[in-house]
């Protein structure tokens, strides 16, 4: 029997959610760094070097790789013969998460279901635990973004459906996520058990370090083939990963599970006996510098804004404004509009915070369609141009091109590098909202696609 007391615990689950947070692991690197040397589709491929230029600055200023740093999931493997003091695990564990994510600056994402108020703190975790031999704790940690997580799916297929079932439920679950989920995604796949266990063991897929076996590379080459591609740009990585893992189940059922995480597929592991030893292996993080130069546009500059066309690459300078989901709300209830709509750009965004000396945290995109049922009133407005991720409802890409618009995409999960363009930053409403609030920002050479141009100059 060994003794392990709760603050050795913590002490690991805060190292492990600053460390997932800020450094991809090796596998997950070396598989996007791959995927960037084969790709062969160009805006793919650019898309590709951002998400590994945004490792190497996340890494190198020690700040999140995506500025959702996510819910964080613990997995813990307890040896039976580990024998816990101190606290209570769980207290110890959120504990744990509330210093780390307040200390390094991270965002808190973490809201009450119904009302939607965020706890302040990240927490509380999801933990899922197991007992295990032995004399020791494992403790996994998994970051898990909500984008990726929003497009997860679970479904009771009938036994008769079998493999060829299970294959036509995960290459309908990726189209369907397409963009949303920031591609090139990993996939963690969990088959049989029950409607739980399918679910838990698709999240321990996404964490599986081992290699893929016949049926899963099979699965990863048919998603290979859907050209979804990097940032849903086309191309043929549109999953860097996939993993399953099996459980026996009711002849009645066959349970199926899909996880869906992001290319910031960010997790780490420690394991602790009398002493604390990470699981971090180190490797070089390579400088990939992108050679293409995009048109530039001035936000001012609303005649070249309004011509631009689908598919165009542009660098964007100038005044923008931050909104997402609980700012729309209170923007279109507003009758005193905290900036002038007309001509004005929003990017939806939530930022981690400021570190000290920076101006603002990392930021990216959001998924865009959550602001669909919005945005026909603020283009009517005058509003010029909305920036995010994923695709958009067709009537609201039609409300774009009715009202003069266009929609701007950024690559969603490369927020320490678009930080990075962000030069001057003014909190304007909606403080109380805190990673919701609307900031005006002045970014520089803001790398974005045009998704949705001008329907007259296309023609
Ligand atoms: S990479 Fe995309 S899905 Fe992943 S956490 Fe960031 S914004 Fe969310």
């Amino acid at each position: 029997m060994i003794e392990i007391n709760t603050s050795k615990i913590e002490e690991a689950i805060k190292t492990l959610c600053k460390k997932s947070a800020t450094c991809l692991d090796k596998n997950t690197f070396m598989l996007l760094q791959n995927a960037y040397y084969n790709e062969q589709n160009t805006t793919s491929k650019e898309i590709l070097g951002q998400i590994l230029q945004n490792a190497y600055i996340a890494n190198k200023n020690q700040r999140p790789i995506c500025q959702d740093t996510g819910q964080v999931i613990v997995f813990l493997e307890i040896g039976q013969d580990v024998h816990i003091t101190g606290k209570s695990l769980n207290s110890a564990i959120q504990n744990a998460v509330g210093e780390c994510y307040t200390e390094n600056y991270f965002r808190k994402s973490i809201n009450t279901c119904i009302e939607r108020e965020n706890t302040h703190n990240n927490a509380p975790a999801i933990i899922h635990s197991e007992i295990v031999d032995g004399e020791q704790i494992k403790i996994t940690v998994c970051l898990k973004g909500g984008g990726s997580e929003n497009m997860s799916k679970s479904a009771m297929l009938y036994p008769a459906q079998g493999i060829d079932g299970i294959l036509n439920f995960v290459l309908n679950t990726v189209k369907v996520a397409s963009s949303k989920s920031c591609p090139p995604i990993v996939i963690g796949i969990g088959i049989g058990g029950n409607l739980e266990q399918s679910a838990i063991n698709s999240k321990k897929a996404l964490i599986l370090d081992r290699k893929r076996t016949k049926k899963e590379e099979e699965f990863l080459q048919k998603i290979n083939t859907l050209n979804i591609g990097a940032s849903g740009k086309g191309g043929n990585t549109t999953a860097i990963d996939l993993k399953i893992i099996e459980a026996p189940c009711h002849i009645a059922s066959l349970p199926v599970s899909i996880s869906l995480n992001c290319h910031a597929s960010r997790h780490s592991s420690a394991i602790i006996g009398q002493q604390i030893c990470y699981n971090f292996e180190k490797y070089e993080i390579d400088k990939i510098t992108c050679t293409d130069s995009p048109k530039e546009i001035s936000t001012e500059d609303i005649e070249s804004i309004k011509k631009l066309k689908t598919g165009e690459k542009i660098l964007l300078t100038g005044k923008i404004y931050t909104a997402r989901d609980a700012a729309h709300k209170r923007l279109l209830e507003d009758k005193q509009k905290p900036f002038e709509i007309k001509n004005s750009i929003i990017f939806y965004a939530g930022p981690c915070p400021a570190a000290p000396g920076e101006v603002i945290g990392p930021i990216g995109p959001t998924t865009s369609t959550r602001m669909d049922d919005y945005t026909e009133e603020l283009l009517k407005k005058g509003l010029i141009a909305t920036i995010g991720k994923g695709e958009r409802r067709d009537d609201i890409i039609k409300a774009h091109q009715k009202h003069g618009a266009i929609y701007l995409c950024a690559t969603g999960g490369v927020a320490s590098l678009l930080g990075q363009c962000v030069k001057n930053c003014k909190l304007i409403a909606y403080e109380d909202l805190g990673p919701e609030a609307i900031y005006e920002l002045y970014v520089e050479k803001m790398p974005l696609f045009v998704a949705c141009g001008n329907i007259n100059e296309e023609n």
